[in-house]
């Protein structure tokens, strides 16, 4: 292998560019050859694509969002868009792809691959943490410090007006953030899409609080579960108990990753080239135990993931 091709695709996640870095740094420690795709695969079908060197990655790994930049494709989900890709593919004389990005870019890694036979190495890059065969997620710690940064800042005005306050946090299948985010930042409930809840719970557990002399609550809640206005509506109806909605949206994507994320993307990155240096045609690298390995993206996107449900009962007792 002396060439290989780069991209980011599908939601942008803080750590993209150390990952990049990682993947640019070592191939070219090793006598490869790196072309940068821009825009995911629409840079991949229009040809939007061009050699990257030790320079092209200086100064990025401590910054948010992507240098390659991402999108999403509808033409890729074509034979023919595939096709057009291809084309250049082979005009780039790229021999191998590394595609940095969620479970629909990996689908459609898995595609290009089973049609033109390149050899694809995924890395998972997704604030969501949704992805099965991995641990952790390029992206997801620092969205969760994000959101336990907003609690902190919410719980001061909920204290000092004696307040209830619903924060809404991305997680539209996965409740990976709200659960990692409501406990360290101790929230009084948490409400995730995996778990079931009853909303005369929610608003008991809220009663008995400020029964009990709590001077404010802080429910977490992920996108998924139930949207944030509409929890406040029936909490409002059923408690008469005025509560605030904050919704984190996109402000989860951005900024400067952690250095746990940092760390994550450069040990995937690195993983994911010498895994095509050593004849990979499809895996996903991944930590499993602390410890960076690969597999089958196929077998990985088979999985399943979901919250850890010990992890879910104790927030639920520490909050009580
Ligand atoms: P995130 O988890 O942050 O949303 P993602 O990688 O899952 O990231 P998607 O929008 O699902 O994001 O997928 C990114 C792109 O991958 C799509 O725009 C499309 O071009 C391509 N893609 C997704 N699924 C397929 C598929 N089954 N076949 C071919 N291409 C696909």
């Amino acid at each position: 292998m002396q060439r290989i091709g780069l991209l980011t695709s599908g939601g942008d996640a803080p750590g993209m560019n150390a990952c990049i870095r990682a993947v640019v740094r070592k191939a070219i420690y090793h006598g490869l050859e790196v072309i940068g795709i821009k825009r995911g695969f629409s840079g991949f079908i229009e040809a939007d694509m061009g050699p990257m060197n030790v320079s092209s990655v200086a100064d990025i790994v401590q910054r948010g969002g992507t240098i390659l930049h991402t999108a999403r494709s509808d033409q890729f989900l074509t034979p023919e868009g595939r096709a057009k890709a291809y084309g250049n593919i082979k005009r780039f004389g790229i021999q191998g792809l590394v595609v940095i990005g969620g479970d629909g870019s990996f689908r459609g890694a898995i595609s290009f691959n089973r049609e033109h036979n390149l050899p694809i190495v995924g890395v998972p890059a997704t604030i969501d943490n949704d992805i099965p065969g991995t641990d952790c997620t390029i992206g997801f710690d620092t969205a969760v410090n994000t959101a336990v940064e907003a609690i902190n800042k919410i719980r001061d005005t909920a204290t000092s007006h004696e307040r209830a306050f619903i924060i809404e946090v991305m997680g539209r299948q996965s409740g990976f953030i709200a659960l990692a985010a409501g406990l360290a930042g101790g929230a009084e409930s948490i409400l995730v899409p995996e778990r079931p809840f009853k909303y005369e719970e929610i608003c008991e557990r809220l009663i008995r609080g400020f029964h009990r002399g709590k001077l404010h609550s802080i429910i977490v809640v992920a996108e998924g579960a139930t949207g944030g206005m509409e929890l406040a509506s029936k909490i409002k109806a059923q408690t008469g108990i005025d509560t605030k909605v904050t919704i984190l949206g996109h402000l989860q994507r951005g900024g400067s990753p952690s250095a746990a994320d940092r760390i994550l993307a450069s040990r995937l990155g690195a993983k994911s080239v010498e895994l095509l240096m050593e004849g990979a045609t499809k895996m996903m690298v991944g930590i499993n135990k602390g410890e960076v390995y690969h597999i089958d993206i196929e077998e990985s996107l088979a999985g399943t993931k979901s919250v850890d449900l010990e992890m879910y009962n104790l927030a639920n007792i520490l909050s009580a």
